[in-house]
């Protein structure tokens, strides 16, 4: 896929980051794809569902996994607002999802505290090929930022 393809699949997870906006969540969105449908969606919901597992990432990996009816995303896409934090990157490695699609990378957002472990890192630990896209609509995912 070229950059352009991710475009359309990227709107849909801002879209998900600007629901938790509104919900006064902090503005994380994730879509998962297969065979260019998106087949599940996640945003952010820690402050209302008051657990730290709540990860837009997390949410769209459960719900495909359910809707497909398996633990294995070998053939699909991860689109992710943000880079996705230690717990919601191994989740994705654990299901095996071979492309992760970013906005913005952890380092364009000043207020994130730099991580010695990056999604970088726990992809090369998985033991299979990964590919990670980064700066899909940055600037937009920037700016939710800059609302808050
Ligand atoms: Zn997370």
């Amino acid at each position: 896929m070229n950059t352009d393809q991710h475009i359309p699949f990227m709107q849909q997870a801002l879209h998900q980051a600007k629901l938790a906006a509104r919900d006064g969540e902090l503005p994380f969105g994730a879509v998962v794809v297969k065979d260019n449908q998106v087949i599940s969606v996640g945003r952010c919901r820690e402050a209302k569902r008051k657990t730290v597992l709540a990860h837009a990432e997390a949410e769209a990996i459960d719900k495909a996994c359910r809707t497909l009816g398996t633990n294995k995303l070998t053939d699909c896409i991860i689109y992710c607002t943000n880079e996705p934090c230690p717990m919601c990157a191994a989740a994705i490695f654990q299901a095996k999802v071979p492309l992760v699609v970013i906005g913005a990378s952890r380092a364009d957002l000043s207020f994130l505290r730099p991580r010695a472990i990056d999604i970088q890192a726990l992809a090369e630990d998985s033991g299979y090929a990964i590919t990670i896209v980064r700066d899909i609509l940055k600037p937009h995912v920037i700016e939710l930022f800059s609302q808050r």
